[in-house]
């Protein structure tokens, strides 16, 4: 995404507000973006119309690109439709809690149930799975080797049984034990069809669970939506888990199950043992779905580290034909605030292309330019067309600092083209630091 948001991002900047018009493009890469993440195109086009509103009239931050911006208003509207923040496991007053696994076939209900118990167990409480599969004889057998590996008992009545029966009759025997949940395991099809929602309708009403896990498999892509929709309207779903995010999707089903469900996803699993399974973390699905990672960081250490106030001196500064050495001594420091400047340059689309030694260099040339402006006079920092004109300063400058003066006159030139850019484009952010590109 960062790659090619690049193109649509130049267009913006410069801009100081986001506006309708200005944000179009960029907003195609973010549709096209979700798209190949495989959220579901409906579900794509109402999450656009939402980032639309919450960015219109934006103002731009200083020192940040409005493309990274309208990124950030992206990332955080996701992480709002996905629920902000992580959702527990539901928990009944009056033990036992009741968990039901719902889902099609394949999609890792029974590893989840395993997965589950696993977790609760770690957190000092007692399960009892239960096998409701009764179509395939190995179900049975999987589980229960599964509650072998993690030392959970595993409540079932063989496959002659009815799944009703075995779903009431386990949540008995956990009342019974004094166990504390009971995880109904449930079977699925590869299709949905009339009849497995009907019986498992039968056992949610007969059991009424305090918790109806939907688990969808996050290789599922655009059907996850339909999947989803069909489910929560017969069944009723509390939550989801989303399996299989070890696998190299981007999890855009995450998007599709929350948002046509309303109901948050509460684990993703991430491995067939039985220990990979995680609390969904909205954030962390967020820089998945975008696949932007650091680009986010970016903008979240800009806005913390950039005093706004004196970003606006320094524009009105620029546009008075005021900024000097001083300001761009300011303004660099402001930069190394910010974290290493290698680690900045990463983060930047575009930038991370650049090897460590490009870094190295980037920021040997950053210490050098500070320390060349800081052999300069305080005179000399505030006007420097006195060292554009006399070869003396420049000399003793590259004295005091230890560079030869050739680089002095460079690093003046630089300075005086950037500024004059600067005025050009009439506003501020960061200026290019000589030594990035220029020469
Ligand atoms: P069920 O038919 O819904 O009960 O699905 P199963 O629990 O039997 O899982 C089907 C297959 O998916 C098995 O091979 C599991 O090992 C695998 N599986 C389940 N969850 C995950 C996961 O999070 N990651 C990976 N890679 N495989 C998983
Ligand atoms: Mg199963």
């Amino acid at each position: 995404l960062a790659d090619r948001l690049e193109d649509a991002w130049k267009k913006l900047r410069g801009q100081d507000k986001i506006t309708e018009a200005n944000m179009q493009d960029a907003l195609k890469e973010v549709r096209r973006a979700l798209l190949e993440a495989d959220v579901n195109l409906q579900v794509v086009k109402t999450f656009i119309a939402e980032v639309e509103k919450a960015a219109i009239g934006a103002e731009v931050i200083a020192g940040v690109n409005p493309g990274q911006q309208l990124i950030k208003i992206v990332y955080d509207e996701l992480v709002k439709v996905m629920g902000e923040s992580n959702v527990p496991l539901a928990q009944a007053e009056k033990s036992p809690t009741v968990i039901l696994m719902a889902g099609l076939q394949g999609t890792g209900k029974t590893t989840a149930t395993a997965k589950l118990s696993l977790y609760l167990r770690k957190q000092e409480r007692t399960c009892l799975m239960v096998a409701t599969d009764i179509y395939r004889p190995a179900a049975i057998d999987q589980l229960k080797t599964l509650g072998e590996q993690i030392e959970v008992p595993v409540f079932e009545l063989g496959t002659q049984a009815n799944p009703v029966d075995i779903a009431t009759q386990g949540v008995a025997k956990a009342k019974e034990m004094g166990i504390d949940t009971v995880i109904i395991d449930t079977a699925g099809r590869l299709q949905i069809d009339e009849e497995m929602m009907l019986e498992l309708a039968r056992v949610k009403k007969a059991v009424n669970p305090d918790d109806t896990l939907l688990v969808v498999d996050a290789m599922t892509g655009q059907e996850a939506a339909n999947l989803t929709r069909t489910f929560h309207e017969q069944i009723g779903v509390t939550g989801a888990i989303l399996t299989k995010m070890d696998g190299d999707t981007r999890g855009g089903a995450a998007l599709s199950v929350r948002q046509i469900s309303g109901q948050p996803i509460k684990f993703v699993g991430v491995g067939e043992k039985v220990e990979a399974l995680q609390p969904f973390y909205p954030d962390r699905m967020a820089s998945r779905i975008l696949s932007m990672g650091d680009v986010l960081t970016l903008v979240e250490k800009a806005q913390e580290e950039i005093d706004l106030s004196d970003v606006e001196q320094m524009q009105s500064k620029i546009l008075e034909a005021k900024f000097d050495f001083n300001d761009f001594l300011k303004q660099m420091r402001l930069m190394k605030n910010m974290g290493s400047f290698g680690s900045i340059l990463k983060m930047i689309p575009g930038m991370n292309k650049l090897s460590s030694t490009d870094i190295e260099k980037g920021e040997g040339e950053l210490k050098r330019t500070e320390a060349m402006i800081s052999s300069m006079t305080l005179e000399e920092r505030k006007n420097p067309d006195l060292l554009a004109k006399s070869p003396n300063r420049r000399r003793r400058i590259a004295k005091g600092s230890g560079h030869p003066e050739a680089e002095v006159s460079k690093l003046i030139k630089n300075f005086t083209r950037m500024r004059g850019m600067m005025q050009q484009m009439g506003q501020g952010g960061m200026p290019a630091m000589p030594g990035m590109g220029g020469g």
